[in-house]
């Protein structure tokens, strides 16, 4: 294949790669012509691992050899099952073990936090978030604010880019919580922004909530996996992530849950309560009065969901095989690079065709949103039928997300050679 001749062959890159050999750890799926697809919706369902089977298999063998007694026996006992993720998910967000649970599932988790964090009095009452969120997110907030007996008008303040924009300025949410002073109760906004691809500035965030005595939490659906982060530095006080984006643990897979250490030991937080988050030392006692482990673990609610864990952890530990996240982004750093290389070097105008991603590398992760004013629809489908899978978003988005553990260069250049080929 070709590529714009500023650029290193793909060849040589892939051959060059470290991390080039995790492909082979993934079911890639084909295309129209028999190959392997080149796959760019690791943004919106990650591709399974081929260790995932084996892993729900081990866990079928102990329920069909063990029944019950599965709870305490077997390779993995499920009484513990959780348990065996926190390691792996401190690693994966950059928190302490006690800071990180996982649990449910993202948008339940979403609700267990704001009960705890976003406790809206007469006066301090407001809560942050993007403008054009998902809608999940949307849903939960305005659905928080009515628990609280709030119109969602009055409550929901939105952040929305300045006229002729397409992202936000750090120095404009920064403003904006500030102008809210007093007022604001919580922030809540995504860590990446599902739409734009933008990544947020987290710990600017977090100082500037602090500052006027907001809790500050991120929704990081599209920051885990995809991101360094670092949430305990940060300051972030709770956040939550799916498994199945960027972190390929099949389609509803579980989720992560960060609630910052110096809430570790406040059983006093108000919170939705269930038998897991309870004092394992007498959880089977079966007693009234509910005491909640230290840390996010005192969140849970219901006993550990196996299946779904279980493929989220062969998931995991193949994130620690390839080094971890910063392994990761620097590779995805130059994935997202070369496809941002490839699609200015069609040379279109902004009103035909436009990246609406920043284009700082510290302001977005591996996704680019390209906005494309005519011919949306057709190009999308144009790039399906050759095999690249990109996925579309109303009213004229395609969202690419080149990912470091399965996607190759040569990947990249077959979206640029069809990107190409379709405005030839
Ligand atoms: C994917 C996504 C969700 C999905 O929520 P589920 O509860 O897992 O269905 C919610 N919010 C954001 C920002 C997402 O990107």
């Amino acid at each position: 294949m070709t590529a714009p001749h500023s650029l290193a062959p793909a060849a040589e890159l892939d051959a060059a790669d470290a991390l080039a050999s995790f492909r082979q750890e993934f079911h890639l799926p084909l295309g129209p012509d028999g190959r392997p697809c080149a796959y760019f919706c690791g943004n919106s369902l990650g591709l399974q691992p081929k260790a995932a089977r084996a892993a729900a298999e081990q866990e079928f063998d102990a329920w069909e050899r063990l029944g019950v007694e599965g709870h305490f026996h077997g390779v993995s006992p499920w009484m513990h099952y959780h348990e065996t993720l926190t390691d792996a998910t401190a690693r994966l967000v950059g928190a302490q073990p006690i800071e990180v649970v996982v649990m449910n599932n993202l948008t339940v988790n979403l609700h267990l936090l704001l009960v705890s964090f976003y406790r809206p009095t007469a006066t301090r009452y407001r809560i942050l978030m993007e403008g054009g969120a998902f809608p999940s997110d949307q849903y939960a907030i305005e659905s928080q604010a009515r628990l609280h007996g709030l119109d969602p008008a009055a409550a929901i303040v939105e952040l929305v880019p300045r006229p002729g924009e397409h992202t936000l300025r750090t120095e404009d949410i920064e403003a904006t919580i500030a102008g809210l002073g007093e007022s604001l109760a919580t922030v809540l906004i995504g860590g990446v922004n599902y739409y734009t691809g933008q990544a947020f500035d987290m710990a600017a965030i977090a100082r500037a909530g602090h500052a006027v005595g907001a809790t500050v939490g991120f929704d990081l659906a599209h920051a885990a996996g995809n991101l360094d982060l670092r949430l305990h530095d940060w300051d972030v006080d709770f956040a939550c992530w799916c498994s199945y984006k960027y972190l390929n643990s099949g389609p509803g897979g579980t989720s992560g849950v960060f609630v910052h250490e110096r809430f570790a030991n406040r059983p006093d937080l108000v919170r939705l309560a269930g038998w897991w988050g309870h004092d394992p030392s007498d959880r089977f006692q079966m007693k009234k009065g509910f005491r909640p482990m230290a840390g996010a673990a005192g969140w849970q609610l219901s006993n550990a969901q196996i299946f779904p864990m279980a493929i989220h952890r062969a998931s995991l530990e193949l994130v620690d095989r390839a080094g971890g996240m910063p392994a990761l982004r620097r590779k995805s750093e130059q994935l997202t690079a070369r496809l941002e290389s490839q699609i200015r070097a069609l040379n279109l105008p902004a009103d035909k065709l436009e990246i609406i991603t920043p284009a700082d590398p510290a302001q977005r992760g591996c996704q680019l949103s390209v906005l494309v004013h005519e011919r949306g629809r057709e190009l999308f489908d144009y790039l399906a039928s050759v095999g690249v899978i990109a996925d579309w978003r109303e009213p004229n988005v395609i969202r690419m997300a080149p990912v470091p553990l399965y996607n190759s260069f040569e990947d990249v250049d077959r979206a640029g050679e069809a990107l190409a080929r379709f405005f030839s």
